[in-house]
């Protein structure tokens, strides 16, 4: 009891100064243009650190994903100092400062310290603007967790902690700041972060910051789709995409977002599917090698889509026609919740509108097939469908040879196609005209 009690004292928030080099962190471990906006900051007379998950993800010994930095410096003042940055957001305004530097371009966050000040709120209590300045102090009190809620000044090279973040760090747990409840009311998307940054950093949630997640998940619904979907891609490129999935569903946090889950996970063949299209998501994050958003929808919602499309055949509709419709349905359905901006929309979809094509082993179609821009990710899908049963898998062999073929042997592939697997859908179009005219879709064109 009075163990408890003496644990309460000491957990009241207050301000810690730590030495960074006692916790890991060095200021040359930092990414040079985080340096030298805190340096240029803190020269024209501002305070500047960095803060967040770039200090929690170093004390973790893992690389940083971004840099932000936080200074009392208003939007304004920092665009002064930094000439070619820009300030972007308007419900929360922050600037983005830009550099050029071996080749490539990192962008800065800069965030003025919030104030405690109540922001204006919708009637759940969601903050709708947050562009009230205060002290680091009242900032602190405004970040999601204790452990994003750390400040590393890199000259003084010390930590300034107000929420025990650096012991819930050490005891690797994820706790709100602040009643976990209110906290949820004001922002909802914190039940995913909470979600996904506990996956991938491997933290306990507290019980105060979980309890509450399962009976608030429907607070979710008043998210706009373009930043659930922007919530999506963080958890799909976590690194751990899989296992945040699985974390989503467990807490009920899925439904709002992404309800298709429960299908696909229901059946073991879409199950192992989608798994092993995660798994090699993950492998490729963690080689450093490009990721599709496109292939990575494709394979979330193909379940849904192949079977509209089946059924849709069933009641009589052609091959090509029946796919562009179910792939359109259920692009609309999916859009209400998860809007998918439409470059990966695009490419999502001509990897669905190239499967059927992968049947046709007569003539030049093949050899057409190998020309389309997005010929690889479409094989790998059909390689990922077959490995699965979802597909056939002497299909995938054969195309798996003839892409590597050389002429002759192509030929000679063509003609071991047995007659009844020589599927030549489109011929059957030409026979009986599709229900309506279309706009040949990406990925069609030349057929
Ligand atoms: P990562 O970049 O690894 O996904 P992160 O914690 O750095 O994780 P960011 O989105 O880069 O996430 O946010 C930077 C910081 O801003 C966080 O560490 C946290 O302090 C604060 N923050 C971000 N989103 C919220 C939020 N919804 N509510 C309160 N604070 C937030
Ligand atoms: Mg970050």
């Amino acid at each position: 009891m009075i163990r408890k009690l003496i644990g309460k004292v000491l957990r009241r928030p207050g301000k810690q100064v730590l030495h960074a080099k006692h916790y890991g962190i060095r200021r040359d471990q930092l990414h040079s243009a985080a340096l030298k906006v805190c340096d240029r900051l803190q020269d024209a007379g501002f305070e500047a650190y960095v803060v967040g998950g770039a200090v929690r993800d170093l004390m973790l010994g893992k690389s940083p994903k971004d840099f932000d930095v936080a200074t009392n410096a208003t939007p304004e003042q920092v665009r002064h100092v930094f000439h070619r940055s820009r300030i972007i957001g308007k419900r929360f305004r922050i600037v983005h400062v830009p550099f050029f530097e071996r080749g490539g371009e990192e962008i800065i966050e800069v965030t003025t310290f919030r104030g405690a000040s109540d922001a204006p709120t919708d009637e759940s209590g969601r903050i709708l603007r947050d562009n009230v300045y205060g002290t680091i102090e009242e900032d602190a009190s405004r970040r999601d967790f204790t452990v994003n809620a750390l400040y590393y000044d890199p000259n003084r090279e010390v930590i300034i902690d107000f929420h025990h973040g650096v012991s819930d760090l050490e005891s690797r747990k994820l706790a709100m700041i602040g009643d976990p409840v209110k906290r949820y009311h004001e922002d909802p998307v914190r039940m995913l972060r909470a979600v996904r940054l506990a996956t991938k950093l491997d933290l306990a949630i507290a019980p105060a910051t979980k309890a509450p997640i399962a009976v608030h998940a429907r607070l979710l619904e008043n998210i706009p789709s373009a930043r659930l979907f922007d919530e999506m891609m963080k958890l799909l490129l976590s690194g751990r995409a899989w296992d945040c999935l699985t974390a989503l569903r467990e807490n009920g946090l899925h439904k709002p977002l992404f309800p298709l889950l429960d299908k696909l996970v229901s059946q073991a063949s879409t199950a192992a599917f989608l798994k092993k299209a995660l798994d090699n998501t993950d492998a490729r994050i963690r080689d450093d090698k490009p990721v599709s958003a496109g292939f990575m929808f494709a394979t979330l919602l193909w379940h849904e889509v192949e079977a509209l499309w089946q059924k849709k055949k069933a009641a009589g509709e052609h091959s090509v026609p029946a796919l562009v419709d179910a792939m359109n349905e259920v692009d609309a359905k999916v859009s209400r919740r998860l809007a998918i901006p439409n470059r990966y929309g695009a490419a999502m979809k001509e990897i669905w509108l190239l499967q059927p094509r992968f049947e046709q082993r007569v003539g030049q179609r093949p050899f057409r097939l190998m020309e389309q821009q997005r010929f690889r990710a479409a094989y790998d899908f059909l390689e990922l469908r077959a490995e699965c049963g979802l597909a056939d898998k002497e299909l995938a062999e054969w195309w798996n040879k003839f892409q590597f073929a050389d002429d002759v042997m192509r030929s000679s592939l063509i003609a071991s196609v047995p007659r009844e697997k020589q599927e030549a859908p489109a011929a059957g179009a030409k026979r009986s005209k599709p229900r309506r005219r279309r706009k040949p879709a990406a990925g069609q064109s030349g057929e």
